[in-house]
């Protein structure tokens, strides 16, 4: 009796831990702008044999960056530290097996309230155990190690950075002016999202039909349909296979049925007293803990290590509760 219950909680063990994933779909979609992430591109991504090199355990810094920075030499290095400072941080945090490759420009993006934005460059459709289909971030799929794996992009995570902010760096040696935006904290932040710390969700639907936005769906013509439980309840709204001469007639049956509720639900997580939106956590809740790092806006005149300690002085800038998403994404 005793032998048999270690041996199914041996059992219950591997189950939790294994993964098993298979390829979805031989498409997958391309994000080559994360300034634009309405600019989606399908592309074939057939299955390709995994020729990931074993990269060692004690590997401190597991992001390799391709810079493209036309700026002083001096201004250049201090962009290519707090790469290798931030790539160091993630890599002491999280478990990862295989490098990630960045492309990182420092160029003039016209607006100097934009600091910049990253992403990952492709999304790979995969099955999961329980048979459904999800789009997975393609730096998250390489550390899944599968022997076999849609086609990857050359990058990971394609990133992008304003030349026309007043950066500060660390190694400046000087106090931040109230202008200034910390570099570091900034790429540790877009890192992040490009790990695939994003939503799917969004606010199209309305916006289609210029309606004011009561909820978040999932975006329809994201390439692949990736679900969740809320994903396959929303989509009992409408029965299969009807069809629908507009989008006005198709969004208002959508918006009557019973399931508008949950699109209403997110909406409200995402933006109650804040305008947070669906891609970071709530500034009111989080600021002030350590889990900061994740909030929509970072103000200008804060250091990474002012936000630390303002958050409780955790031993990361990256909070165990941002930690904890990114685990539940699969890393
Ligand atoms: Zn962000």
């Amino acid at each position: 009796m005793k032998s048999q219950s270690i041996y199914s909680s041996l059992l219950l063990c591997i189950l939790t831990f294994s993964h098993f994933l298979t390829i979805a779909a031989e498409r997958c979609v391309d994000f080559p702008d994360p300034l634009n992430l309405s600019k989606q591109v399908i592309v074939d991504c057939p299955p390709t044999a995994n020729k990931d090199v074993y990269v060692k355990r004690q590997t401190t810094n597991f992001f390799e960056v391709t810079h493209n920075c036309s700026a002083t030499a001096a201004l250049c290095n201090n962009i290519k530290e707090a790469f290798n400072d931030a790539g160091k941080e993630i890599s002491k945090v999280l478990k990862l097996k295989q490098i990630i490759k960045v492309n990182a420009t420092f160029t003039d993006l016209f607006d100097p309230t934009l600091l910049g934005a990253a992403g990952s460059a492709r999304y790979l459709p995969l099955t999961s155990d329980d048979k459904i289909i999800r789009l997975y971030p393609q730096p998250l799929v390489k550390q899944f190690s599968l022997s076999v794996h849609p086609e990857y992009d050359d990058y990971d995570i394609i990133a992008f950075f304003n030349t026309g902010v007043d950066w500060w760096f660390k190694t400046d040696n000087e106090t931040i002016g109230s202008d200034q935006h910390d570099f570091y904290l900034i790429i540790l932040h877009k890192l992040i999202h490009g790990l695939g710390f994003i939503s799917s969700w969004s606010n199209l639907l309305e916006t289609v039909v210029d309606q004011d936005i009561t909820g978040l769906t999932p975006i329809p013509d994201f390439g692949v349909s990736t679900s969740i439980d809320y994903t396959s309840q929303l989509n009992e709204s409408v029965s299969v296979e009807t069809s629908f001469d507009t989008n006005l007639e198709f969004i208002t049956q959508v918006k009557s049925s019973s399931q508008w509720e949950i699109a209403e639900s997110a909406f409200i997580s995402a933006t109650t007293n804040d305008s947070s939106g669906i891609n970071h956590v709530s500034e009111k809740h989080y600021d002030l803990t350590p889990n900061f790092l994740m909030t929509w806006s970072q103000a200008s005149g804060e250091t990474l290590e002012y936000a630390i300690q303002r958050g409780g002085n955790y031993s990361s800038p990256i909070g165990p509760r941002i930690l904890s998403i990114l685990e539940s994404i699969g890393y």
